[in-house]
């Protein structure tokens, strides 16, 4: 099969869907892979590495559309490509469907089809496409946390880990799930007292047996929220409930019990966020002072570290990719069941419920 690599042309957007390691493999299925131009510099891989792993390096994204019958990215086509998608072709990538209706149209348009990154399935419901970027947004959490704690941030000019005679740090997790169990990780690295908090008693249970000694994990409610706001130096949002906007478990008047200069990390902000004074805001001007606390709100966490990501990422995508390469999207999602969970638009059809009742399409 001819496989094709975008340059991504998001904004801000710098990591790439394949690493010259991943094109190797490829190739070595027997598989053409055409890179875009310059499409992994953003990740720190030129196109000699890509050469030098077998891939046809190509000038334009016309070429790719035109020539591969899969094609890769990492963010959804931009409105520029859709009238190069092909009938037939297999598009993998993050789509995120239901936040955008003239996406939706343009790809059911294009009859192609649509394999979504984020709703591929693996054993016990899991997401495993999207989990790398949890795993890298609660990491950077962390250290986010610990960046803005500094003076000349804006923070409390504190180190999360104190130094010996003076105190750690206090540091509340919302969420135990994936991002919040990476953030808690790092911060207890740091040496912070973290209290880690969650809903669910099954998971509590978990994290109290594998998370490190400075780790305090408890049960998540108003009354816990409150009582520790007035203690914490940083509080990282990490919570979600499938299918639903993030629940607001700090308001603005509960702001008032915090120290000036404490941080807050809305891991959460790309459902909404759980802070009630949370609002989106970018790499490029990622905080904001409110009531005194310093908010770090960034919806593209991962785009900050993009060699890491687009590792991290691309370890998760590249055994699905070879599937789809090798078999075809039908043999490989009737083989595979978490691939045919992916496959959200086919040729012309909406073929998952949530996008199609997001718009009051026919599924
Ligand atoms: P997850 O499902 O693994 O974990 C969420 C956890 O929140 C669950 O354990 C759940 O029990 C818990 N929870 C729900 N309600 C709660 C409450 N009231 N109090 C305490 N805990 C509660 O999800 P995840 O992968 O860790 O993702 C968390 C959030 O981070 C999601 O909104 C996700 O979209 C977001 N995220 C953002 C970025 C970014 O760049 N900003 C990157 C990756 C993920």
């Amino acid at each position: 099969m001819i496989v094709g690599i975008l340059k991504e042309i998001k904004v801000e957007e710098n990591r790439v869907s394949m690493t010259p390691a991943g094109a190797e493999v490829m190739a070595h299925h027997g598989h053409t892979v055409l890179v875009e131009q310059s499409a992994g510099v953003g990740s720190g891989f030129s196109d000699d590495a890509y050469r030098l792993a077998g891939a046809e390096i190509v000038a334009t994204p016309a070429e790719i559309y035109a020539r591969a019958q899969l094609v890769m990215h990492v963010k959804e086509p931009q409105p520029s490509e859709y009238d190069l998608i092909r009938e037939g072709q297999v598009l993998f990538t993050y789509f995120h469907f239901a936040a955008s209706e003239p996406l939706t149209r343009a790809i059911m348009k294009s009859k192609a089809v649509a394999i979504a990154y984020e709703t591929i399935t693996g054993p016990e419901n899991t997401l495993p496409l999207l989990t790398p970027m949890s795993e890298v947004a609660g990491r950077m959490a962390a250290q986010q946390a610990a960046k803005y704690s500094e003076r000349s941030q804006g923070g409390r000019g504190i180190l999360l880990g104190g130094v010996p005679g003076v105190p750690p740090a206090t540091v509340v997790v919302l969420g135990g799930g994936v991002v919040g169990t990476h953030a808690a990780q790092m911060a207890c690295g740091l040496g912070a007292k973290v209290y880690l908090l969650d809903l669910s008693l099954e998971r509590l249970r978990h994290l109290c047996e594998t998370m490190p000694k400075n780790c305090f994990p408890v049960m998540s409610s108003p009354a816990t929220i409150r009582e520790l706001l007035p203690q914490a130096d940083a509080v990282i949002g990490a919570v979600l409930v499938h299918g639903a906007k993030a629940p607001k478990l700090v308001t603005r008047e509960m702001l008032k019990s915090m120290k000036p200069g404490a941080v807050l990390v809305d891991v959460a902000i790309d459902q909404g966020g759980c802070f009630e004074t949370s609002r989106p805001t970018t790499h490029t001007d990622p905080t904001f002072l409110l009531d005194g606390v310093l908010h770090y709100c960034v919806a593209n966490m991962p785009g900050a570290v993009p060699l890491t990501s687009t590792v991290a990422l691309t370890n998760a995508t590249l055994p699905f990719a070879v599937a789809l390469a090798d078999q075809g999207w039908q043999e490989a999602s009737r083989q595979n069941p978490g691939i045919k969970e992916g496959i959200n638009i086919a040729l012309g059809q909406v073929t998952y419920r949530a996008v199609a009742e997001a718009f009051g399409l026919p599924y």
